[in-house]
């Protein structure tokens, strides 16, 4: 039950970095099949120049390794996705109180997601990130609740967005790009919650590590 270190936060975004480098293709599959074939791309040049802005300026709290990273992304990422992951990591950098425990991680997190559903107006059953953000963010507040350690906790959160993802399979998309096709976003995964996914199993990755 230790505290989560700003250098845990710079791991985190460098793992990330990493899965989305070696995801990228799948992630734009997906995204071919019912947006424009982009979200690999626009992710992978995304979390590389986080990752530069990290190196560059390094952090001296997990607050600015937050602010940082979201504010990177608003920059760098043209789609959709740059700026609600981006207001999610600035959300998350602005909630969270140092240092840093399971508990307040889990506060600051679902900060980030109340922003991207601020921002993206979308709500769970939508077909977008937040089907799979949402479930992460309720499985963290129960871990919580129920006193097991981090790892146990990114691990319960990861599989939560992970099942969260898969559900979004059959349901019709009605914010973003793939809203466009109606009935034909039905049958894929949103390449959105699939990221999210990525996103919360690097959490749990570097727990472990
Ligand atoms: P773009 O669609 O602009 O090309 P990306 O391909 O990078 O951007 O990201 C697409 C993803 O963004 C979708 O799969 C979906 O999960 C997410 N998304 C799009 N619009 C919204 C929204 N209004 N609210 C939440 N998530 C959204
Ligand atoms: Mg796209
Ligand atoms: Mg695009």
């Amino acid at each position: 039950g230790g505290v989560l270190t700003t250098a845990f936060f710079v791991a985190w975004f460098e793992e990330i970095a990493k899965q989305v480098r070696l995801q990228r293709e799948r992630l734009t599959a997906l995204d071919a099949a019912i947006g424009d074939a982009d979200h690999g791309t626009n992710l992978d040049r995304g979390f590389t120049e986080v990752g530069k802005a990290l190196t560059g300026s390094p952090p001296t709290s997990p607050g600015q390794a937050l602010l940082s990273a979201g504010t990177t992304l608003i920059r760098r990422v043209g789609g959709a996705s740059g700026p609600l992951y981006g207001s999610a990591f600035r959300a998350m950098g602005k909630a969270v109180a140092e240092p840093v425990t399971l508990a307040g991680f889990a506060a600051a997190f679902d900060a980030g997601v109340v922003a991207v559903e601020q921002l993206g107006k979308a709500v769970p059953g939508d077909k977008t990130m937040v089907d799979a953000l949402v479930p992460a963010s309720r499985a963290l507040a129960l871990a919580v609740r129920d006193g097991v350690g981090a790892r146990e906790a990114f691990d319960l959160a990861a599989r939560a967005a992970e099942e969260g993802a898969r559900a979004t399979i059959p349901l019709r998309a009605r914010k973003g790009r793939a809203s466009y096709l109606g009935e034909r976003s039905i049958g894929h995964e949103d390449p959105g919650a699939a990221s999210s996914a990525l996103i919360v199993a690097s959490l749990a990755t570097v727990a472990t590590a």
